[in-house]
């Protein structure tokens, strides 16, 4: 629908593109694919320095180890934000905390229809490259990719209940590994590097909120769960637009009042969800 290339590929050409799969797994045998061939993998805190360099040489200053504690407001308007280094006034505030949205919106006066879990990834030792490709098996829950520096990389599902630990809850990591193993017979024998858990933001629809809030001035874009990392220049446009001219046609259908109206959006690869 989207133009994205996508193929259904058989199970032959998925043990082609990816010689370490095991296609004939005892619990479910592989039976065919979907192929993205334009598919691939970005490296994250590059892309998070290369956002940075830009803003700054555009002028905006990144204030780091300053968390918000406070925001101020008077007769209904946002006027400011108290910090862990001083006092910030502004007439508009845009909030994109992802797992802490629900903390930063306490602060503003009201509550939002989301929830936040820990999910989490593990990373192996690094080994020779053995895989080029991104495989996300759905039905046993897990997904592998290798990194440039030859590190298995490994995710699963998220923690099924509402928690900000940051490193995530034992059962996954053995689920997700099982799963793999299953797959990927090879990784049986590799050492597991490091694991850790990042706390995201899930909406009832997986979609995400693209929003003006009930405090006037102030601006909400979350609701991205496990999966608004690839969203980030189309859901930065959008939140530009909308705190800029006060509406946008990219975030018109992502406002918060759709909760409240019944409206979900109804689209099975929502943004919310993994890749
Ligand atoms: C293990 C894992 C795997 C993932 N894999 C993928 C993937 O494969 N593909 C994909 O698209 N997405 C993936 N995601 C999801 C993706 O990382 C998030 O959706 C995305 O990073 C959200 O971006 P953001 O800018 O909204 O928030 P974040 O990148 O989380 O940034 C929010 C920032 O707000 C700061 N903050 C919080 N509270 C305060 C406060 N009080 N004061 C000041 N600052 C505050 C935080 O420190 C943080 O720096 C994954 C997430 C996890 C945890």
């Amino acid at each position: 629908m989207q133009g994205i290339a996508t193929e259904f590929i058989s199970p032959i050409r998925v043990k082609q593109l990816c010689p370490i799969i095991n296609i004939d797994v005892p619990r479910y045998p592989v039976l065919g694919a979907l192929w993205q061939p334009r598919g691939g993998t970005a490296r994250h805190d590059a892309v998070a320095w290369g956002y940075a360099r830009a803003c700054s040489a555009m002028g905006i200053d990144i204030i780091q180890q300053c968390e918000v504690t406070g925001i101020r407001k008077n007769a209904g308007r946002v006027t400011g934000v108290t910090t862990t280094r001083g006092e910030i006034d502004c007439a508009k505030l845009g909030l994109v905390v992802a797992g802490h949205s629900g903390v930063l919106a306490r602060m503003a006066g009201f509550r939002l229809p989301i929830e936040s879990v820990a999910l989490q990834a593990l990373v192996s030792e690094p080994i020779k490259p053995c895989l080029d490709v991104v495989v996300m098996a759905n039905t046993v829950h897990g997904y592998l990719s290798q990194s440039d520096k030859g590190e298995m990389v490994i995710g699963g599902g998220a923690d099924g209940f509402n928690n900000y630990t940051q490193r995530g809850s034992f059962h996954h990591v053995e689920e997700t590994v099982r799963a793999l193993i299953e797959t990927f017979p090879m990784i049986s024998r590799l050492k597991m590097l490091r694991q850790w858990g990042g706390i995201v933001d899930m909406t009832g629809d997986r979609s995400p909120i693209i929003s003006k809030t009930p405090l006037e001035g102030c601006f909400i874009n979350c609701g991205w769960g496990t999966g608004g990392f690839k969203s980030i220049p189309g859901s930065g446009w959008g939140f530009a637009e909308l705190m800029a001219k006060g509406h946008s046609p990219l975030t018109a259908a992502f406002g918060l009042e759709r909760f409240a109206e019944g409206r979900f959006i109804d689209e099975s690869v929502a943004a919310g969800v993994a890749h």
